[in-house]
């Protein structure tokens, strides 16, 4: 059995609001899902960050599961950068950032970036208003 991870940003119809997807992943394809980030109302569109664990086969097949439903998937896989030099620490980065990548460093009062912590998943391009943040792959 081979396991692997993998991140991937949801974007619901209005029609799965109600639909006990993230347990069907458990439940029926016996994945580990840790959402890293939700925005879920009723009768509308949501979306989901999330990382799925399990056997690779398992990952395939639920992945389609979620194609099924119509649910738009895309992989995780943005390398953010910050030109550190030029930040002016306004911390607009840190509310749209699913995972305290960015951060304000209490002692320093400081915007920090803690690339092992980021998913890629691109909130805080447009979040910064010097445009300083950016990924190879925008
Ligand atoms: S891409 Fe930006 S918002 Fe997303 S996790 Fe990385 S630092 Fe946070
Ligand atoms: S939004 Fe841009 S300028 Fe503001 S703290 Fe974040 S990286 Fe720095």
């Amino acid at each position: 059995m081979k396991e692997t991870s993998t991140r991937l940003v949801l974007h619901f119809p209005k029609e799965t609001w109600d639909k006990p997807v993230i347990y069907k992943l458990v439940k029926d394809y016996d994945l580990i899902v840790n959402i890293l980030r939700a925005e879920i109302l009723p009768k509308m569109e949501g979306s989901a960050v999330i990382e799925l664990r399990g056997e690779r086969k398992r990952i395939g097949e639920a992945v389609k599961f979620l194609k099924s439903l119509k649910i738009k998937i895309k992989p995780l896989e943005l390398d953010i950068f910050r030109e550190d030099e030029k930040c002016v620490h306004c911390g607009a980065c840190i509310a749209p950032c699913p995972t305290n990548a960015f951060y304000l460093d209490q002692e320093t009062f400081k915007v920090k970036f803690d690339k092992d912590k980021c998913v890629g998943c691109g909130h805080c391009i447009p979040a910064c208003p010097l445009r300083i943040i950016y990924s190879t792959e925008f």
